[in-house]
């Protein structure tokens, strides 16, 4: 028998809306994911979480919600959707070689740190080159290093790296950041952070690791080298929505498009929530505020249909 709800996706958004879901007795079935937790996983502390006034670690928040979201009855697949068929209902999801049929769908699939595609940062990935810094900047203790970026993530991360490396240099492409003036600040006054304004980031060198970046001036057109051992990426991410291509209607961006106030796709009976739709907050609370909308929408859907 076909499943009332699958949810796709284990973040904020995914976690919340089968919390809702289980308990308006959808009895949901999640795929979570081989990353399960989304990109809070790859977070330290998340200090702007209502109800945690000391802050808590991204994983443990991630955790209480998969707790929570068990606790009512959610069943978790712990792989990766494969392939959707939205043609017709049931929907029908594979993971690998198994199929599950559905009534309804709730995406909330998240999105991905974006790369710069530059000559070296593909083959050097893992060498030095970085898009978490979190995960990856233990290991540069006493390096001096580059991130990428000009928004509050490449101030965030560069400010967690100062806790390791004995530099560490913003590369970004303009003359002022995009981040938030609180963290810009935090930035700017932390003694073992400079800046590079009007720079982009033209190439990764080194054969074995990282010995580099190549970076011109936007201003004179001036080339030059930046020695350093670590180069971390933190310029935005992209929405996670390849399986959908096609089935769905997603934006030019591949963000995929709801009915405005609500999580309704294109296609009746399928919703979306979190970072996979909004390009715009990207927040853990406002996903899981999706969720829960998702949720909801869900069950009103469901009774609307009779199923
Ligand atoms: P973002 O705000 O979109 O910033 C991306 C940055 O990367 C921008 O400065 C952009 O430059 C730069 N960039 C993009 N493509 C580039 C390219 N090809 N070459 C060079 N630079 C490039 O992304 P984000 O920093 O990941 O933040 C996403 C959202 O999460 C935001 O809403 C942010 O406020 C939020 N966030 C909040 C916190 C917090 O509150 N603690 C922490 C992290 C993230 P331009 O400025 O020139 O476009």
């Amino acid at each position: 028998m076909a499943e009332k709800v699958l949810i796709i996706g284990s973040g904020p958004a995914g976690l919340t809306a089968a919390i809702y879901a289980a308990r308006a007795d959808l009895d949901p079935l999640m795929i979570e994911g081989m990353q399960r937790g989304g990109q809070l996983m790859l977070t330290t502390e998340v200090e702007n979480y209502p109800g945690f006034p000391d802050g808590i670690m991204g994983p443990e928040l991630m955790d209480g919600m998969r707790k929570q979201a068990e606790r009512f009855g959610t069943r978790i697949i712990s792989s990766d959707a494969t392939e959707v068929d939205l043609s017709e209902r049931p929907f029908r999801i594979s993971v690998g070689a198994d199929v599950y049929e559905t009534e309804s769908l709730i995406i909330s699939t998240g999105a991905s740190a974006r790369w710069l595609g530059i000559p070296g940062e593909d083959k050097l990935r893992g060498y030095g080159v970085s898009a978490c810094a979190t995960c990856d900047g233990f290991f540069f203790r006493d390096r001096e290093i580059a991130i990428v970026g000009g928004g509050d993530s490449a101030m965030e991360e560069a400010l967690f790296l100062t806790k390791f490396a004995s530099k560490v240099t913003i590369v970004h492409r303009r003359d002022e950041f995009r981040a938030s003036k609180i963290m810009a600040q935090r930035a700017l006054d932390h003694p073992k952070i400079e800046v590079l304004w009007n720079t982009t980031v033209d190439e990764v060198l080194g054969d074995d690791l990282v010995t580099g970046i190549k970076v011109t001036s936007t201003e004179t057109g001036e080339q030059s080298v930046l020695p350093v051992e670590g180069f971390f990426l933190a310029i935005g991410h992209d929405p996670n929505t390849k399986i959908f291509q096609g089935q769905l209607e997603l934006d030019e961006a591949g963000y995929i498009v709801v009915q405005a106030g609500s999580t309704t796709t294109s296609v009746a009976g399928v919703f979306a929530a979190g970072d996979v739709v909004d390009r715009y907050y990207q927040q853990a609370v406002t996903a899981a505020g999706m969720g829960c909308q998702a949720a909801i929408d869900v069950e009103h859907w469901l009774n609307q249909i009779g199923s």
